[in-house]
């Protein structure tokens, strides 16, 4: 039978941000639905009133929105569901493969202790008598069938489960609202969902979830569970091993495109290939590549994968994106002068930033007020015996290159003419100069210093420090 197109969709429940395992969970949805022509939903599952604020779910949609992972069609909650779930526990009673169970929440509790104790599932004796005619409080349970389930996950290969070990779980509360496990069924099956692509810590609610789905006749979604990732520790990933929410990502300054590329490696493997532009990540994207083991968050391939994705990026967008990295490492906004410096560096800086905020700190150089403050070992090498007048004279010779003139070539070979014509070593006239000039910030090659700071900055700094010096 030919497959229909594929519809797959990430399920958060609202935590308050977008967790970094939910975010990659998210992205094999999209990958697999883009890479087959399917779809990819976004259901929030905002069922639980408490964590479920219109904040906690802005914050998923917003960290899909900067992954580039929107969904397509509309976002599903699934709080507006709740009729369509009771109506589906009723249905199932009907059916016979649900039932009314009139046992107080502590009876129940009673009964399942002692069915633990035996080490047996939990049947409530109202199972075999569907429809009793007794009043008050009921939950509806399912009523789990004799037999095997097993799950022929795409990730996790056959996995099977004796139907004598699942308790009769409550589909629907006393007070009428369905639990987690109906109303993902239901909603899935709503949603015309054909592949569920999660954490592997839900496989066995697959199982439960199939039984449900099976009494309902409905086509069971192929399911691909995908091992959780850890710390670098190798433990379950937690609040200590760091940032957990993907805006902490952005906020150290790694780019979307980054981030994604990283957290599709983070468990899926290709061959050798490590660096995916967008397009490449859908034609390359298999549910078998997924890595059957946890996957270790590893913050220096990260950065790699991030700094790859700087170089790739367009200096206009990458400036754009710096923006509030350049302004955050100011305290202040960017004058004309200094945007104009920035973006005769970025070349330059580019294979020097791993992140964002690496750029703010290797662009800092650019941004220094003058008089630059140059003090203890920066200092020194403006203090050597024989360095004023030479520089001095480099200061004379940088100024009669007029301005329109001024290109890091042009600097490269003033330079080289200077020191040869000087009969002296670079570093004699390099290191005061770059000390005049950046005051010990990090900082390229001197000629894209002395290029991306512009003649008249270069000057200024260059007089200021014979200034204070001599
Ligand atoms: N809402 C569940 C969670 O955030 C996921 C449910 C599912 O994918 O079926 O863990």
């Amino acid at each position: 039978m030919a497959r229909k197109t594929p519809v797959t969709r990430f399920a958060p429940s609202p935590t308050g941000f977008l967790h970094i395992g939910g975010a990659r969970t998210a992205l094999f949805n999209y990958l697999f639905a883009r890479h087959h022509g399917g779809k990819y939903l976004l259901r929030i599952e905002d069922t639980d009133i408490a964590r479920s604020t219109p904040e906690a779910t802005q914050a998923i949609v917003d960290g899909l929105d900067w992954l580039g992972l929107n969904p397509d069609g509309d976002i599903v909650y699934q709080s507006r569901n709740a009729d369509r779930h009771a109506q589906i526990a009723h249905k199932l009673v009907k059916l016979g493969h649900a039932y009314r169970c009139y046992l107080t929440s502590e009876q129940a509790e009673d009964q399942r202790r002692i069915a633990q104790n035996e080490g047996r599932a939990f049947r409530s004796p109202y199972r075999e008598n569907a429809h009793p005619d007794g009043d008050g409080d009921y939950v509806v349970r399912f009523k789990v069938p004799d037999g095997q389930t097993r799950i022929d996950d795409l990730v996790q290969g056959h996995v099977s489960w004796e139907n004598s070990d699942f308790d009769d779980l409550v589909l629907l509360r006393a007070d009428g609202t369905p639990t987690y496990m109906l109303a993902v069924i239901v909603d899935d099956h709503d949603m015309g969902v054909t592949h569920v692509i999660r954490g592997d810590d839900h496989l066995i609610n697959a199982a439960r979830q199939k039984l449900m789905i099976e009494a309902m006749e409905w086509d069971v979604p192929d399911y691909a569970h995908v091992p959780l990732i850890h710390g670098p520790d190798g433990k379950k990933l937690s609040k200590r091993h760091g940032a957990l929410g993907v805006d902490a990502y952005r906020d150290m300054g790694y780019i979307a495109p980054g981030l994604r590329n990283y957290l599709m490696k983070l468990g899926w493997s290709h061959g050798d290939d490590e660096i995916f532009s967008d397009e490449n990540a859908i034609a390359a994207f298999n549910l078998s590549g997924i890595v059957k083991s946890p996957a270790r968050l590893d913050f220096d391939k990260m950065d790699y994968i991030n700094g790859q994705h700087i170089l790739l990026m367009s200096n206009e967008d990458l400036l754009a994106e710096a923006l509030p990295f350049l302004i955050g490492a100011n305290d202040r906004s960017l004058t004309d002068a200094e945007t104009v410096r920035v973006t005769r560096a970025v070349d330059a800086l580019k294979p020097r930033s791993k992140t964002l905020k690496e750029m703010a700190e290797q662009a800092r150089y650019l941004l220094l007020s003058r008089p630059l403050q140059i003090t203890g070992k920066t200092a020194k090498p403006l203090r050597r015996e024989g360095v004023l007048p030479l520089m001095q004279a480099l200061t004379l010779t940088l100024k009669s290159l007029e301005d329109t003139k001024w290109t890091a070539d042009a600097v490269h070979m003033i330079l080289d003419r200077f020191v040869s014509d000087n009969n002296i070593g670079f570093g004699k006239i390099g290191q005061p100069v770059r000390a005049a000039l950046t005051a010990g910030h990090p900082s390229p090659d001197l000629s894209q210093v002395i290029y991306a700071l512009g003649r008249e900055e270069t000057l200024g700094r260059l007089e200021d420090a014979l200034r204070y010096n001599s």
